[in-house]
């Protein structure tokens, strides 16, 4: 069993107090299933029960103490995503619930400068996330959806970018890493392709920001989206970063308090950024909270954080390859974060539903992701995905997890 590099994974464990616990009968909870969200560490709850015991206010508006404190805890949060992502400026940093919520914040405000004849491309590895949205703005405008298509090894064909991306392209919509299949997207010449056309760029990083060092200047795009609940964050908050002329230009994505500069039944304007796209009593603990996984997770170092996770995916890959009657759906050149795969002759479903009562929790199915399953012609697979506390010890568990299922329905 090789020793995970860079990073104390055991003293990192000991932060996160639900891997501690058992389940079905006393047996310790193997947590492989992190690409659907991630366990939380002490230092964001004790954050989450700090602020509603003693700091709880509403944001912005209070000229009381609480508020005064909630505001600047709030913010202070904006700025720890901001230098998460190499954001230039705080103000580009726009809280949203989730991933989903901010593709569909852009895609909303991108649609009012779409045509008929105009193309939106995603990739054939996307999400429903980062398919549905943009559907729903074509469907609006008349424009058109294009697709980058996938390789039999779960990298994208990067060959048909001359074709696909044309100068009918107004918006390309990319994932960073695939959740159904772990691929990480080379993204640089899908970017320059983008900007070659003049066409905006959105990359969805939801599977990215827990695993690798985001530099939203380096990336090139103009959006770049995640979510808290699968960056040890809580659940419901989630950011948009947007470059500051985007944003400018976007429409507001819903009205009313907190995004207003002034209103009048005749007319409303709008407040500056990022208020303008943060209409309501905002999410102030998940905020808060989010801001503090991230502070932790640059505590942590995200540059040692891939490197560990590296080796152990290489050691899960080694190890589950050996395995009878295993056949890996999608083997990318370059993987973070999730493995699938399947079991000849035994449904994802009764292996997840076996490894489950061992302890074990991995997903199954199609992992909102239906064209992939298309594609690699497969109803759902078995995915275990890993986060930067997992151990050889876990693989190993899943590698005797699966001998048990196949004994049991080999
Ligand atoms: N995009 C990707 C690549 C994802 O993996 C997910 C969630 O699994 C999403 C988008 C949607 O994220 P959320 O449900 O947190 O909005």
């Amino acid at each position: 069993m090789p020793a995970t590099a860079a990073l104390d994974v055991a003293a990192l464990r000991a932060d996160f107090p639900i891997l501690q616990r058992t389940v079905h009968d006393g047996r310790p909870l193997v947590y492989l299933d992190n690409a659907a969200t991630t366990q939380k560490p002490r230092v964001v709850l004790d954050r989450l029960a700090a602020y509603y015991g003693n700091e709880n206010a509403n944001v912005h508006r209070g000229v009381h103490v609480l508020s005064a404190e909630g505001t600047e805890a709030y913010e202070h949060a904006r700025r720890s995503v901001q230098r998460f992502l190499g954001a230039e400026h705080a103000r580009e940093v726009v809280f949203t619930r989730g991933t989903t919520e901010a593709i569909n914040l852009v895609a909303h405000g991108l649609a009012s400068f779409l045509e008929e004849g105009d193309e939106i491309v995603v990739s054939a590895l996307e999400h429903h996330a980062n398919i549905v949205p943009w559907q729903m703005a074509a469907e609006r405008t008349g424009a058109r959806l294009r697709v980058i298509p996938v390789l039999d090894t779960g990298d994208l064909d990067l060959s048909t970018l001359d074709e696909v991306i044309t100068d009918r392209t107004k918006v390309v919509a990319v994932t960073h890493t695939s959740n159904a299949l772990g691929t990480v997207v080379d993204l640089a010449p899908i970017v320059a392709a983008a900007r070659a056309v003049g066409a905006a760029v959105l990359i969805d990083g939801a599977q990215a920001a827990p695993h690798t060092t985001v530099d939203v200047q380096a990336l090139g795009a103009d959006f770049f989206v995640f979510s808290g609940h699968k960056t040890f964050g809580p659940t419901g908050i989630g950011a948009l970063w947007g470059r500051e002329a985007w944003l400018e230009r976007l429409p507001p994505y819903q009205g009313g308090g907190d995004m207003i500069d002034r209103v009048t039944f005749e007319k409303t304007t709008f407040a500056g950024l990022p208020a303008k796209f943060e209409a309501g009593t905002p999410h102030v603990a998940g905020g808060i909270g989010l801001g503090t996984a991230l502070d932790y997770l640059m505590e942590v170092g995200m540059d040692a954080v891939e490197a560990s996770e590296h080796e152990l995916i290489g050691y899960a890959e080694d190890r589950l390859g050996a395995v009878d009657g295993l056949r890996f759906v999608g083997t990318p050149r370059k993987r973070a974060g999730a493995i699938s795969f399947v079991l000849d002759g035994i449904h994802p479903y009764d292996a997840g539903t076996v490894l489950d009562r061992l302890g074990i929790a991995v997903r199954t199915g199609q992992h909102c992701a239906q064209p992939v399953m298309d594609r690699f012609g497969v109803d759902g697979t078995i995915r275990a995905s890993f986060a930067l506390y997992n151990t050889p010890a876990d693989v190993d568990a899943l590698v005797e997890g699966l001998a048990t299922v196949r004994t049991m329905f080999g």
